[in-house]
């Protein structure tokens, strides 16, 4: 009766939501926020965001902390000097599909955060930059396997998806597809997927032993080990950064490309990303989320020339390479996305390491607030992950694991009530495990989240 009650309140404070739900429903299957187990339950649709602050059509105010996913955590919604330079451009605009200097401004500017990477290319989605940094390196070694690691996430590109965090496929209880003897994973891939078979995939357990036997059985015949620096369906870095640094070091001495997935990570939370703060050797790096501007999109591939200038299309044509690799498209490096990201990516520099320390301390902020709850409470709700990203307020029986899927196990699915009490409270975010923060909150936004997220579960637990 409570949990109706509960569905019941947050319905009636959304009347104009929930008609627009039903009809989004019917005309746009595929719309992120009508997908189950991440987006939020009775989903609100929104009419402006500003800052760390989104209305929803009925005129419900929010503290955002999904942040489009986690696209505007840097500096909020609509930074004031972001959209200053976008309308001063856009005056002037040139269009798409001419070359334009900002090509090269915001190439150099990434290559100040990121100087591991000599060249890019630019894209329109985290998807399309795995996709294109997968067929650069298959180009390069003349090999077909790729290796990822199980829960991992790489966006909804054929392969990728494959084995893919469970909120892309569906309830945490559900089991995760088989791994065979032989690492390969055996489950059939999405029904719309025709090519691959398990000779193309490789899925890596995470486990750093068991993971570098299967790179040394395959090396010969791996094109690249695509990796997240650290899963962000697994959120406890002190386990999954170790394995993913022995990998790609093994990786290194077998001559296997690695492709670091840096989609989530890139920019986040320090200069160089997660490469130079976890130490982890690449070939390809991919960028997208934050590095967008206005919640315009925009993606990257990264790494050494000899790979990416395959990509290249005009000069020697890659001729002497053994061919190019097609990364065209109509909507590749567009002028608006060029700007808003030069311009949110300048802003970033600018506020240089203040940014991070400032990010890092409302995190920590957070985690004191919360072990300060579980002794008075004995409530075991922790915020996993580090930093600003991959964490999420969790209902665990313990702080940390060091196997997938007992913590896949361990996930409450009964948490995904406490984005609909935060909603009443004023805080908006996924379902949990999903919460974001960053310039786009101040301490004081901190606060009302802590306190409506420790609300909620005194409650819930009456
Ligand atoms: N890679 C990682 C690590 C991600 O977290 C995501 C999205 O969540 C993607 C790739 C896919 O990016 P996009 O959704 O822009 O296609």
């Amino acid at each position: 009766q409570w949990v109706k009650d509960l569905f019941q309140e947050v319905r009636a404070r959304q009347p104009g939501s929930g008609a627009v739900v039903e009809e989004v429903r019917s005309l746009h299957p595929a719309s992120h926020m009508l997908r189950p187990f991440l987006s939020p339950q009775l989903p609100p649709a929104m009419a402006e965001a500003s800052g760390g602050r989104i209305v929803d059509v009925d005129g419900n105010e929010y503290i955002d902390c999904h942040l489009g996913f986690s696209t505007q955590s840097l500096h909020g919604h609509n930074p004031e000097p972001v959209v200053a330079y976008v309308r001063d451009r856009m005056r002037t605009g040139v269009g798409n599909g001419n070359l334009h200097p900002l090509e090269r401004d915001l190439a150099l500017l990434m290559r100040e955060f990121v100087p591991h990477c000599e060249q890019f290319a630019f894209l329109n989605s985290g998807t399309e930059a795995v996709r294109t940094a997968v067929k650069l390196a298959r180009a390069h070694t003349g090999r077909r396997m790729v290796a990822k690691f199980e829960g991992a996430v790489h966006g909804s590109y054929d392969l990728a998806v494959h084995n893919s965090a469970f909120w892309y496929h569906g309830h945490p209880a559900v089991p995760f597809p088989p791994i065979g003897p032989d690492g390969v994973g055996r489950t059939p891939f999405e029904p719309g997927v025709p090519t691959a078979g398990p000779d193309d995939l490789l899925v890596l357990p995470n486990d750093t032993a068991a993971a570098v036997e299967l790179i040394e059985r395959h090396a010969a015949e791996l094109a690249c080990v695509l990796a997240e620096p650290a899963l962000s369906a697994f959120p406890f870095p002190e386990v999954t950064v170790p394995t993913t640094r022995e990998v790609a070091l093994t990786c290194r001495r077998l001559g296997v490309p690695v492709v670091l997935d840096e989609v989530l990570t890139g920019f986040r939370f320090g200069p160089g990303g997660a490469a130079r703060a976890f130490d982890i050797p690449a070939d390809l790096y991919c960028y997208g989320k934050v590095m967008s501007g206005l919640a315009i999109p925009i993606s990257a591939v990264g790494g050494r020339a000899e790979i990416m200038e395959r990509a290249r299309t005009s000069g020697r044509y890659a001729a002497d390479l053994g061919g190019r690799v097609s990364v065209a498209g109509t909507h590749t490096a567009n002028h608006l996305a060029l700007c808003a990201s030069y311009a949110t990516l300048s802003l970033l520099r600018d506020k240089g390491e203040e940014y991070y320390a400032e990010t890092r301390a409302k995190v920590t902020l957070i985690r004191e607030r919360l072990a300060v709850f579980r002794a008075e409470h004995g409530v075991p709700l922790w915020l996993t992950g580090f930093g600003d990203f991959m964490g999420g307020f969790q209902l665990l029986p313990k702080e940390s694991f060091t196997d997938y899927r007992e913590y896949a196990g361990a996930v409450n699915p009964a948490l995904s009530l406490l984005s609909l009490m935060l909603r009443l409270r004023g805080v908006y975010t996924l379902n949990s495990p999903v919460f974001f923060t960053g310039g786009a909150h101040d301490k004081a936004d901190i606060e009302t989240v802590v306190a409506a997220v420790t609300d909620s579960m005194l409650t819930m637990r009456r």
